[in-house]
Order: structure tokens, then C-alpha cells, then sequence
């Protein structure tokens, strides 16, 4: 029987569970799994730290397989039919299209009904397969599909499919131009896809700080095409906030990104805008407590915008599986670590240490 890691508890290891193989509901869509992306809310779910996790959870919402039946005629997003052996990647997120944020607002990240794979569906119920650290997993009749014709090896494509287009999110929120300075904080998986956002829209200066452990990262960054890196373990809040206004005319970043989620990268981040600028927030994915900022000198004077980024829609997804797919960045660099899928809890300490910038698991 096909096999799935299942978050049974909070900080202990994931456990293997066999399940039958699933028989499909009605216009559903078994995918055989070839890669699983191990994003960072993984590890925060795993620690119990996101407030969505329902027990027992088959984790995993970053996949890429291959159809193995389907249930009707489905096509994808283009039209085209699926089919047993198509290579496929599709939204995480299964939203409603008629709730006040899908039919008004024309914001399905923000559906009130958003189901997303190994998130917030557990597997006590058939079929099971609702995550990706699976061999399998059940496609919901509205998912949407995008089948890959082009040749990538599944596991670069993967991290398209969450941190990719959480960054494809941003950059839509952000609306950078030709010439703007953009600040990244955090050179993890979401700060390289952003950046490379940045870069393709005609960005200018482009800072990307980073941390203790982050060194590997930050030499990625710079060749994605970062014009500048800063580690925070040997510069001061200062220095950093300093050396951003210096390569800027006195101004600050137009954009600011951060994908860290800390409190402490935040409180400094708002001081690194300019003034008209836009503080993005795409690293706060689970709660954080408060963060103080002087409203006064660095939001209302300077009309600067703070955007929330909360998940994305099935146009992020396409953005940035077009740009993997364009070759104009190295995106195959971001996957330093694979593993099989019985070694999902090795995988997830793996990022937890940040010694990988990216783990894939190979189901
Ligand atoms: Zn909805
Ligand atoms: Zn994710």
C-alpha cells in the first residue's frame, strides 16, 4: 500500500502510514507524486506554531507528479486534456469562487473557504492523500492544473508552486518598476524568488540581508544578480540602515520585502523605506506577537505603504512557474538538499538549521 508522513503530533517525528490506494471522487485527480518541496511553514506546523494544523496531518503543499487517472475529461488552466503520465503542478490552494472574496473582491487568497493540500486538511478521511511528504495525492475536482510540457526536473519546478508564487504575490502587490531600489530581507526560498521578480521588472540597487547560517544564501543571491548582500551577524542595525541609505541617495528602499516573519527584521525593515515606498510582509505566515514601530516617523510622514501578502492565487503560481521555467535565474542552485520521503522529519530539521536553502523529497 502507498505510503504517507504523517504529523500525528507537534515535535516529534513524522510517522509512516500506509493507506489503500485511493479510489476518486467525482472529477478528481490521482497525481503520483516525483517531488515535495519542504517549505518553511512546514516547520513551523510541525513545531505547532500555525494555528491551521488539524491532527492527522499528511504535511507537504509544494508537490510536482504525474497524472495517473483521472476521473471525467479534465484539462488544465490552457485547455488542454489531462491525461495518465502528464506532468503536473497546480494551486495549492482549492478556493470557492463564491464567497464575498472570490465573487466581489476578486481575491481568492483570501477565500473564507480556501482548502490548501497539507495544510489544513487532515487525513483521517478517505482518501488520505491530502498532502504532499506522500507518494500519492488526490487532486480536488476545482483544483487548477498546469501541465509542464517543457523539460525541468521536478524538483526545481517544485518550490514554484508556494514560496514562488507567495513571491509572484508580492511582487504584484509591490508593483516595482525600472529603477526602483528593493531591500529583501531573508535570502531563504521566498527572498530568491522575490528578487528574481525584482530583477525581471528593471530593478535598480537590490540589498539582500541576511543572517548567522545564511552565508550559502546570500551567495546565491548575489548570483541571481543582487547587487549588494549584507549579514547581519557582522553589521549593526545601524550600519545596515546606513549603507541603504548611502547607495540610495539619502532616500531609502522603495521596496522593502521581508520574508523572515521577525519581529526584529520588521522593527528594522520600516526604516529602511523610503519615503512613498511599500514595506511588504510576505515572511509573516504565523503569529508573532507585536512589533513596535514609531507610526509617526516611519509610516505616516513618509506615506509609506505596509503590505500584507497572505498566500497567492493561481496567477502567482503561473508567474513563477514561468520564470523557473524561462532559465534567466538559477533556479536549479536553490535545491541543495533531497530526500527520500521517509526521511520528511530529517528533511524539515535540515531547513530548520538553514543548512539547506531548499529540501525536496523524492517520493
Ligand atoms: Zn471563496
Ligand atoms: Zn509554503
Amino acid at each position: 500500500m502507498p505510503k504517507a508522513m504523517v504529523l500525528e503530533e507537534f515535535n516529534k517525528p513524522l510517522v509512516e502510514i500506509e493507506y489503500p490506494l485511493p479510489r476518486l471522487g467525482r472529477g478528481e485527480i490521482l497525481v503520483k507524486l516525483e517531488a515535495s518541496g519542504v517549505c518553511g511553514s512546514d516547520v513551523h506546523m510541525w513545531r505547532g506554531k500555525d494555528p491551521r494544523t488539524p491532527l492527522p496531518l499528511i504535511l507537504g503543499h509544494e508537490g510536482v507528479g504525474r497524472v495517473v487517472e483521472v476521473d471525467g475529461d479534465k484539462r488544465d488552466i490552457y485547455g488542454q486534456p489531462l491525461g495518465p503520465g502528464d506532468l503536473v503542478i497546480w494551486d495549492r490552494g482549492v478556493t470557492c469562487n463564491s464567497c464575498y472574496y472570490c465573487a466581489v473582491k476578486k481575491e481568492p487568497s483570501l477565500c473564507v473557504n480556501r482548502k490548501v493540500y497539507g495544510i489544513n486538511i487532515s487525513c483521517k478521511d478517505a482518501p488520505h492523500f491530502r498532502g504532499c511528504y506522500a507518494e500519492y495525492l488526490v487532486l480536488f475536482e476545482d483544483t487548477k492544473v498546469l501541465k509542464i510540457t517543457e523539460e525541468v526536473a521536478p524538483e526545481i519546478l517544485v518550490a514554484a508552486s508556494c514560496s514562488g508564487a507567495t513571491s509572484a504575490h508580492t511582487h504584484q502587490l509591490c508593483g516595482i518598476t525600472e529603477g526602483d531600489s528593493v531591500v529583501i530581507q531573508g535570502p531563504g526560498p521566498v527572498g530568491l524568488f522575490a528578487l528574481a521578480f525584482a530583477l525581471d521588472s528593471g530593478a535598480g540597487i537590490t540589498v539582500v540581508i541576511g543572517a548567522q547560517g545564511d552565508e550559502k544564501r546570500l551567495k546565491l543571491a548575489e548570483d541571481f544578480g543582487a547587487t549588494h548582500t549584507l549579514n547581519v551577524s557582522d553589521t549593526t542595525v545601524e550600519e545596515r540602515h546606513q549603507f541603504v541609505m548611502d547607495h540610495t541617495g539619502g532616500h531609502g528602499a522603495d521596496v522593502v520585502i521581508d520574508t523572515t516573519g521577525s519581529p526584529r527584521a520588521l522593527a528594522e525593515g520600516v526604516r529602511l523605506a523610503a519615503k512613498g515606498g511599500t514595506y511588504a510582509l510576505p515572511g509573516v505566515a504565523v503569529p508573532i506577537g507585536q512589533v513596535p514601530i514609531s507610526f509617526y516617523e516611519d509610516v505616516a510622514v513618509k506615506n509609506l505603504r505596509i503590505q500584507g501578502v497572505w498566500v497567492s492565487d493561481t496567477r502567482h503560481l503561473y508567474q513563477a512557474v514561468r520564470l523557473v521555467l524561462s532559465g534567466r535565474y538559477p533556479f536549479d542552485r536553490l535545491v541543495t538538499h533531497k530526500f527520500d520521503l521517509k526521511d520528511a522529519t530529517q528533511a524539515m530539521e535540515t531547513m530548520e538549521r538553514k543548512e539547506a536553502i531548499k529540501a525536496v523529497l523524492r517520493p
